[in-house]
């Protein structure tokens, strides 16, 4: 299969990119390198096209060739997103809009890549695809990437309905992995990097936020799944199994690390000024993707391992 992937050079791109190479595949990325890098897919076949989901004679162009296409292509974390609104939701409606459109025109299958985000502050854990999302107000620019991947799922499933494009979606749950960076503000590589360096671990408020990650070759496993099995139209939770408080996380990563660091707790307001909120508890309800075969298989700690131990060696 020709694979075209949108945000191939990202972190869940880069993967995704070779290991459908290694599958005997061929890619072709269409980045706009802006968190993506190239350097990590130089030794490999893809073709890296530099560019944006937003040109649509480009997207066009690249669509005509591939046989599927997998559309990760998006502003990546909190902090990026919040201080990059007009471009995540330029690129969430303009460039989603975009490769649906060439999806459709020229007959192709296409995965777009959602995320738990959409769930926003519902209190019902674990959450299943068809649960309610409960965003908070527009003044919190905390929920504008929320409202973005919102907007991909219902551009998606429109065209499903009303062009019968052949669209399937998965919506992320915090995946963690190697060549992650904690330059956006994602919480795992934060901390190993503070925790390998000897410095403060930041854990927001008092810790006792939740999350429940997923390991990247899992959730690799789980898009694979929903790829070869998955229906069109329909929506899947891909995430792992195992929740922890971040302040258990920062306090298991110390132990973990051998470090010295010690915790700082910072207040939303100093990190992020006063109009901030966020998922208080996250967990997913993967039981539709196991129906159809998905089992993660990664404890949190063989996760951190990999992830601390590949950081080992890039320092
Ligand atoms: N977090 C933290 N310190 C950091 C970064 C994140 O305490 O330096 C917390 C954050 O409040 C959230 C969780 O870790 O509850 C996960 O944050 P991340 O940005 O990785 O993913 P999110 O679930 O917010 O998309």
């Amino acid at each position: 299969m020709h694979y075209l992937i949108t945000g191939g050079a990202g972190f869940i791109g880069t993967h995704l990119s070779l290991r459908l190479l290694r599958e005997g595949n061929q890619v072709t990325i269409l980045d706009n390198l802006s968190t993506g890098r190239a350097d990590r897919l130089r030794d490999s076949k893809a073709e890296i096209i530099t560019g944006s989901v937003t040109d649509r004679e480009l997207v066009f162009s690249l669509a005509s060739k591939c046989d599927y296409i997998i559309h990760l292509a998006c502003v990546v974390g909190v902090r990026l997103t919040m201080s990059r609104g007009c471009e995540t939701l330029r690129l969430s409606h303009t460039g989603t809009e975009n490769v649906l459109e060439a999806a459709t025109v020229f007959s192709k299958g296409i995965f777009v890549a959602s995320s738990s985000a959409i769930y926003g502050k519902t209190p019902k854990v674990p959450v299943a695809e068809e649960d309610d999302s409960i965003l908070g107000a527009s003044n919190k620019a905390s929920w504008l990437y929320s409202v973005g991947k919102l907007v991909e799922e219902h551009l998606a499933l429109a065209y499903c309905r009303e062009r019968e494009t052949s669209v399937k979606i998965g919506r992320f749950f915090n995946v963690i992995g190697p060549y992650q960076t904690g330059s956006y503000g994602m919480v795992v590589p934060t901390f190993i990097t503070q925790a390998l360096k000897g410095e403060e671990l930041p854990v927001y408020e008092k810790g006792k936020q939740t999350r429940t990650f997923g390991y990247i070759e899992d959730i690799l496993d789980g898009l694979q799944v929903v790829l070869q099995k998955g229906i069109p139209g329909e929506i899947y939770n891909i995430g792992g199994f195992e929740e922890i408080s971040i302040l258990s996380l920062a306090e298991k990563i110390i132990a973990m690390t051998g470090s010295e660091s010690n915790i700082r707790f910072i207040p939303y307001s100093s990190a992020f000024g006063p109009y901030f909120e966020e998922t208080i508890r996250r967990i997913p309800d993967i039981s539709r993707l196991r129906m159809l075969g998905y089992e993660p298989r990664y404890t949190l700690d063989e996760a951190l391992s990999e992830i601390i131990s590949h950081h080992r060696k890039a320092t």
